[in-house]
């Protein structure tokens, strides 16, 4: 049987990356980004519907899962904003920023695993991705890094409530992607590796065996094979 995906913020970086190993595994995909006019060319060939719209508004949310259809095997969270930068010091964190942050890393996350829960079969996943700065205090990562250990204690309850699912936080590493270069301007990020290897990491937790938990992408052993 075809398994279907949602997955957040799919246009470029971890997103794309990840999309485009679904669907060369066979994957039916549902995703999205703020500018996403049409599939993107990497995913042609696939089965793949692309919604233009914010995680954070509700009607563009329920959109993404009546794409999905009757059954979702899989939801990936990984759209997220970073907030202002150069990334502020929580002591001058403009807290209508803060917000902004919290509604598409916190509330956009939550609300979808709402809408999918019920559609979702026994053994169905949701990944959130995470980051590092969820558990290290990063001078300037207070905003971001909070947002997601919100994050990561969602898909830990989430875990507990619903034991027939697999729910996983993944902190993917640093990646040479447009949200590295937002947090680091005009800094060289070179030396970063692409988000194609933090990929292998994730589909071991799509398609292994592990525990609902934290995992780190690149230290996950699907990643050094
Ligand atoms: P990226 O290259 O900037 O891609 C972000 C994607 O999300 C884009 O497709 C973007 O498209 C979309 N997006 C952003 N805000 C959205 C919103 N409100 N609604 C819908 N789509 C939205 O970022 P990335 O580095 O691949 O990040 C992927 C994930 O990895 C994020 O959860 C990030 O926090 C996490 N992460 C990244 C790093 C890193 O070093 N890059 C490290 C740790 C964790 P639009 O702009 O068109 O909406």
């Amino acid at each position: 049987m075809t398994r279907t995906a949602i997955v957040t913020g799919a246009s470029r970086g971890l997103g794309l990356a990840l999309a485009r190993e679904l669907a060369g595994r066979g994957w039916r995909l549902v995703i999205d980004a703020r500018d996403l006019p049409a599939v993107p060319v990497e995913l042609a060939s696939a089965e793949v519907v692309a919604l233009s719209g914010d995680v954070s508004a509700a009607a563009h949310r329920r959109s993404l899962v009546a794409a999905a259809g009757e059954r979702i095997d899989l939801l990936v969270n990984n759209a997220s904003e970073l907030g202002p930068t150069p990334l502020p010091a929580l002591a001058d964190y403009p807290l209508a920023a803060l917000e902004r942050v919290y509604r598409v890393n916190v509330l956009a996350p939550l609300a979808l695993a709402q809408l999918a829960l019920p559609l979702m079969p026994p053994g169905g996943r949701i990944l959130n991705i995470s980051s590092d700065a969820a558990v290290e205090a990063y001078e300037g990562w207070g905003g971001y890094g909070s947002s997601k250990a919100a994050l990561d204690q969602l898909a830990n309850v989430l875990a507990a409530e619903n034991p027939t699912l697999r729910v996983y936080s993944v902190d993917p590493g640093d990646m040479r992607t447009r949200m590295q270069q937002d947090a680091f301007p005009g800094e060289d990020i070179s030396d970063r590796p692409l988000p194609e290897e933090s990929v292998p990491g994730l589909l071991e937790l799509i398609d292994g065996d592990l525990p609902s938990g934290r995992y780190a992408a690149r230290s996950l052993a699907g990643a050094a094979r």
